[in-house]
């Protein structure tokens, strides 16, 4: 069965009500970001669709059921393949010795002395768009660090269940325009907070301890702080476990070392998790890079549990997933794999290319040479706005020097479905076609020298979307906006 349409028969005044009602429910219940310049105490309603968007629900529940076997896939690369992992890092490390290179001697310098904390936390997103051909969803990426929008995302569908139970997509105003079950609520806030709460469990030997602390470690005025406030609050209310926000510069200044523990300095509370939405990027180190950059060292070196760790944050990069395309190294991360789950995780694949020497990366040079239109070629870089798309990529690629084209990947892009919803931004709102991305978040603790798995779990899941005109999809850049599905 088709979707239903969007609900199209609300008047001009139903639909300003409608407005009203998401702007101020968003606003009471912190679907917010903080605007561009912000002051402290000033939030705007997040960039948010008014309607949820059609995903059909043998692709949703795919997705879904596929993120645990991605979450052993990464950890058991991690822990089984440690060797070829490293070697790999190591040469991307030197196509790119500002960020990836850095990451990587780090890596190098927390392990030189012996490791205090075996045990590591991952918290993920697998990101997709449903192919509108085949009906299947393909991968876009795998993110291993400071993934985001779990907490927008619970507030998503809070939002549009409200909206919908409260009559207001219907003209009537007296029924609901979607039945029970078709706009589900995101769990990823609370899931998310388990999460972390599982780390704390693991690093107390396996207690409740509500004494230990969560240590944020974030971007300075960071815009979307709410998405993080929300995870905060509810590893607090479900759990009792407190967390403190650092930025990477103010680490020194704030934390100590005590026998390879770490205290905050002020209370001495022991920080249990060191949870990343920072130091992603190489732009998070800018602003003072040796304090920055110690800071990272002095925090990976500790007891506290790494969320990520340095191997798992890498390990996310772009060039390991074009790797992971590969079925027998699949075979070989994950030995007792059943084929029924090699299928599901083969079927999420696009073509990736390498864009080096080898007979794969001739081959890349030539399409994206040839037919640039069907390709998006990246850096290993996280955050948005690094990639180069179809016909933008001939033109960079006499740009940059030869020999640096093996830092990059070639993917096939994805042709996703279009809809017409609509976008509520800054208080306007934009009818126009936009197009979505899936994201599915998991979280495992892990030991990283022995590769043994404590917990594997689901948390919940994300729809993003932007104008179907833009290549970017990032909310707070402005490209996108938090969509909820609409399961039909
Ligand atoms: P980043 O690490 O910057 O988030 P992504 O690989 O997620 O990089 O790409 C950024 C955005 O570009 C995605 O969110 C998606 O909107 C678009 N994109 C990336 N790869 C593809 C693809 N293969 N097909 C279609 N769109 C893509
Ligand atoms: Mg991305």
């Amino acid at each position: 069965m088709p979707p239903k349409p969007f609900p199209h028969l609300l008047s001009p005044t139903q639909e300003e009500d409608l407005i009203t009602n998401a702007q101020q429910w968003a606003l009471t219940n912190g679907l917010v970001m903080y605007p561009p310049n912000f002051d402290i105490h000033q939030a705007s309603v997040a960039p948010i669709t008014l309607f949820p968007t059609p995903i059909p629900k043998s692709s949703f529940e795919r997705a879904i059921k596929v993120q645990t076997l991605y979450n052993e896939l990464y950890i058991n690369l991690i822990t089984k393949r440690k060797g070829w992992l490293v070697d790999i890092l190591k040469s991307l490390a030197e196509f790119d010795p500002d960020f990836s290179g850095k990451l990587f001697d780090i890596y190098q310098k927390s392990i030189a002395d012996g490791v205090l904390q075996p045990l590591s936390l991952g918290i993920f997103r697998s990101d997709y768009m449903i192919d509108s051909t085949e009906q299947q969803i393909k991968q876009i990426e795998f993110n291993t660090v400071s993934v985001s929008f779990g907490g927008l995302s619970t507030k998503i569908g809070q939002l549009q269940s409200f909206l919908n139970l409260a009559g207001f997509y219907d003209d009537k105003y007296n029924f609901k325009y979607y039945e029970d079950g078709e706009i589900p609520v995101s769990t990823s806030a609370t899931d998310i907070a388990q999460g972390l709460a599982d780390g704390n469990y693991y690093y107390n030997g396996e207690a409740d301890n509500k004494d230990t602390i969560v240590l944020f470690v974030v971007q300075p005025k960071e815009r979307n702080c709410f998405d993080q406030r929300i995870v905060e609050y509810a590893l607090f209310h479900d759990h009792g476990i407190r967390s403190v926000r650092v930025t990477l510069e103010e680490v020194d200044a704030l934390v100590t070392n005590n026998s390879g523990k770490l205290y905050i300095k002020s209370t001495m509370d022991e920080i249990s998790v060191v949870y990343y939405r920072s130091g992603y990027g190489p732009s998070d180190y800018d602003s003072n890079p040796t304090k920055t950059w110690n800071a990272r060292l002095f925090l990976e070196k500790s007891q506290a549990i790494k969320c990520p760790s340095i191997l798992t944050q890498l390990s996310g990069s772009k060039k390991i997933q074009q790797l992971l395309t590969n079925e027998s190294i699949i075979k070989q991360i994950l030995p007792h794999v059943t084929d029924q789950d090699l299928k599901s995780l083969l079927s999420t694949f696009v073509r990736i290319l390498p864009f080096d020497e080898s007979e794969q990366g001739q081959e890349a040079a030539k399409l994206a040479i040839q037919e640039p239109e069907k390709f998006v070629l990246k850096p290993q870089r996280e955050g948005g706005g690094n990639n180069i798309y179809k016909l933008d990529i001939p033109k960079f690629l006499d740009k940059i020097s030869k020999k640096d084209w093996g830092a990059y990947i070639l993917m096939e892009l994805i042709n996703p479905e279009t809809y017409r919803n609509k976008i509520l931004r800054n208080g306007e709102i934009y009818h126009e076609n936009i197009v979505s991305e899936l994201g599915v978040f998991g979280t495992i603790v892990f030991d990283e020298q022995t590769g043994s798995i404590k917990t594997n779990k689901n948390a919940g899941w994300l729809l993003r979307s932007k104008f179907e005109t833009s290549d970017e999809g990032g909310v707070a850049a402005g490209f996108g906006c938090v969509d909820n599905a609409y399961i039909y």
